[in-house]
């Protein structure tokens, strides 16, 4: 008997893969939502917006978990994990037993440390009925304020605007995705957002929300008031980490898995947002917030979990589409000491260089390149950064 915690991306795809290698004992999916598993994605982007069905956003068709014999239990909480009697604790009393375990609880949004944080109108985004709830929210019109100005929150503004809100970011760095993209490429979505509306105050810290029972402004450190019919919290999301934390595994920024994504106990596996796995390639542990993370991290933890000789090396990966941009990034520019560009304006790509070396590539609509652009990260060799500027020279070569 398998068991997986956490009914998302990363879990879903794992139970394939599962059947998939032929697996024919019991597996079971243990999901605190309602839904069945689901992309996240589109509730930002083309369901937020009205322009993607929500049955698109499924990973797999209503009947798939019943054709593939995979016990999908929904709006079912797994409240702990007992380790010396290998079984999982459900909020029903009910106890699943395992022989492994993958822990794939992902993330949840970090509430807004500020008063009146619990005022009707502010939201998070994280769920269907978060996405719907914005969608909503939106329709009315009026002044959206977005707090936190990374993925989130550029989204959401984004999908406001289109829907015709008044639309203020608010976020504390000097640059959107400062931490992310560093000042140069943080300044280009903030170049888009603002050339489509966007009111951005960088630099600028939150102090309070106000409101009378509805949330009416956000106060600033700075003492300006910003009216508000709806906030957004984007300050970041936080790994679901307490069962594991609570069964005694080891702790970092996620669950430390190693890089056959298993535990410090091998016959439990994590995997998605809450694993922080050490990746060969980077010779580093790392834990990553993205959907292609999930996405292939779910099938190499059930594979070894199937006692397969696996390990997960993946370029670190992720897109995001607003306004004008779509963008693709692959690599990590922790420690980057050089930026190279090649291609201009909207249509260009940037590497992130450390020691002549590529770490880190976004192209940004410039499509077909995450191949060329990863083999460069791989390849780990110095590279002349006039050759990498220069449309003309081939990426790949
Ligand atoms: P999740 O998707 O969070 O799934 C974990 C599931 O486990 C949840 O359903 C949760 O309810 C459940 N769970 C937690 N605890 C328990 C428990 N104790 N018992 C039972 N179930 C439990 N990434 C990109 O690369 N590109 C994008 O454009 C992009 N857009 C995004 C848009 C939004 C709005 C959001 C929120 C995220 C976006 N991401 C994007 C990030 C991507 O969606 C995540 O990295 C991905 O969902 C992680 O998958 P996961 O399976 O690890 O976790
Ligand atoms: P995020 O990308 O980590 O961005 C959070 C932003 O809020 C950062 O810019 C952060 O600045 C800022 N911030 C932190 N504390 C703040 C405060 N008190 N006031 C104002 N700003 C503050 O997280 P997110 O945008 O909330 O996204 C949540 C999760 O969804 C993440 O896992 C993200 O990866 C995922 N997601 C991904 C995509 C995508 O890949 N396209 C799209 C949507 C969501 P500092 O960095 O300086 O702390």
């Amino acid at each position: 008997m398998f068991v997986i915690i956490g009914a998302g991306l990363a879990g879903a795809k794992a139970a394939a893969a599962l059947r998939e290698e032929g697996y024919r004992g019991g597996v079971t999916l243990i999901g605190a939502e309602h839904e069945r598993p689901y992309e996240r994605p589109p509730l930002s982007k083309g369901y937020l917006q009205g322009s993607s069905e929500l049955e698109k956003v499924y990973v797999h068709p209503e009947g798939w978990y019943r054709d593939n014999d995979v016990d999908l239990r929904l709006g079912t909480a797994a409240t702990a994990i007992d380790r010396p009697s290998r079984e999982v604790v459900l909020g029903t009393g009910e106890r699943v037993a395992y022989e492994k375990l993958l822990i794939a609880t992902g993330a949840t949004p970090r509430p807004l440390p500020f008063e009146g944080a619990d005022l009707d109108g502010v939201h998070y985004l994280r769920t269907v009925a978060d996405s719907q709830a914005l969608k909503a929210a939106f329709a009315h019109g009026g002044n959206v304020v977005v707090i936190g100005g990374g993925w989130i929150g550029l989204e959401t503004a984004a999908a406001a605007r289109k829907a015709g809100c008044d639309v203020t970011v608010v976020e504390p760095e000097p640059t959107p995705l400062h931490r992310t993209l560093g000042a140069e490429m943080g300044e280009v979505f903030a170049g888009v957002h603002r050339r489509n509306g966007v009111d951005l105050r960088l630099g600028a810290k939150v102090a309070r929300l106000a409101g009378d029972g509805h949330v009416r402004e956000v106060v600033l450190e700075s003492g300006e008031a910003i009216a508000a019919d709806e906030v957004i919290g984007g300050i970041g999301a936080a790994p679901n980490v307490e069962l594991a934390r609570d069964a005694g595994l080891e702790i970092g920024s996620g669950i430390l898995v190693d890089a056959a994504l298993r535990s410090s106990d091998p016959d439990i596996h994590a995997a998605g947002d809450v694993a922080e796995a050490f990746n060969p390639l980077l010779n580093r542990r790392i834990r990553v917030e993205h959907w292609a993370n999930a996405l292939n991290q779910g099938p190499v933890a059930a594979k070894a979990m199937l006692g397969q000789d696996v390990v997960y090396d993946r370029v670190p990966y992720f897109y995001t589409d607003q306004f004008e941009i779509g963008m693709e990034f692959s690599g990590d520019i922790a420690g980057a000491d050089d930026l190279v560009i090649r291609g201009s304006d909207l249509e260009f790509i940037a590497f992130w260089l450390r020691e002549g070396r590529v770490i880190a590539g976004m192209n940004v609509n410039v499509w077909d390149v995450v191949g060329d652009i990863q083999k460069l990260i791989r390849n780990g060799e110095t590279v002349d950064p006039k050759r990498l500027a220069d449309p003309e020279t081939p990426l790949a070569g």
